[in-house]
Order: structure tokens, then sequence, then C-alpha cells
């Protein structure tokens, strides 16, 4: 799928719309998802243009991708639910109810979180 640099997150990394900023650094952009389905749910993205894990695994540079995975670490201390517990998501594409077309970790905690089953 090609990227389409008009999705909502490619706005708000332009600023063209605001967001509830958690953490930002040179490779991530990290806030508040809009519709939180946990008292925690924190959104970590990728600051380069990549649609998923699909081709962000086949294309970001080691740098990009060890940024997004330290930064993931980072957001969850930082929001405090590394002792607890919590979960990291990433919906890829139609089958896995991707809604917007760039690459986004979801970071759920601060409850017990349901059972997750396909
Ligand atoms: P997806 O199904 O994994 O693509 O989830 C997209 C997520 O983005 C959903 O949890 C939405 O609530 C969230 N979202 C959509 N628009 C915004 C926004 O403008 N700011 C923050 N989160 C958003």
């Amino acid at each position: 799928m090609a990227y389409d640099s008009n999705n909502i997150f490619a706005r708000i990394l332009r600023g063209e719309i605001p967001c509830k900023k958690v953490h930002e650094d040179e490779h991530t952009l990290a806030f508040h998802d809009i519709n939180p389905q946990a008292p925690v749910h924190i959104l970590v993205i990728p600051k380069g243009a990549y649609v998923s894990m699909n081709d962000f695994s086949a294309r970001a540079s080691d740098a990009e991708i060890a940024g997004l995975v330290r930064a993931v670490g980072k957001v969850a201390e930082m929001a405090g639910v590394t002792e607890d517990g919590w979960r990291m998501l990433s919906n890829i594409g139609e089958n896995g109810h991707q809604e917007v077309p760039h690459l986004h970790i979801h970071i759920f905690g601060g409850c017990k979180l349901g059972h997750m089953l396909p």
C-alpha cells in the first residue's frame, strides 16, 4: 500500500492537527489516543513515512527501528505501567483492522486488561 501523506498522523507530525504529546525524540512521537480504551492508552509513531510494520520492518533503518522500540519502552516507563504490566499492539492492514495508515504502536495499561484473542 502506498503511503498517504494526508493521513491524520502525518498531519499531527506536521503540526497541522494538535495532539496531547507524551514524548518526542529524533525518530518518534508519542501522544494520548483520542478515544482511550484503557486508563493508559498512548500511541507511539515513527516520524518516517511508514504505513505499517510491513514496510517499517522492510525499509526502516536500524536506527529508526531501535528508536521506536526504545521509545515504546520509555513511554511505558513514563506512564507508570511497567511494574503492574501493560500491552503493546499494532494493527496491520484490513484483517488487522488498521484505521490510520501510518504505523503506530498502541500502549495499553493502568488496569487489568482483558484476554486478547483473535
Ligand atoms: P488503529 O485501528 O490501530 O489504526 O487505531 C487508530 C487509533 O488512532 C484509534 O485508537 C483512534 O482512537 C486513534 N486516533 C485517531 N485519530 C486520532 C487523533 O487525532 N489523535 C489521537 N488518536 C487518534
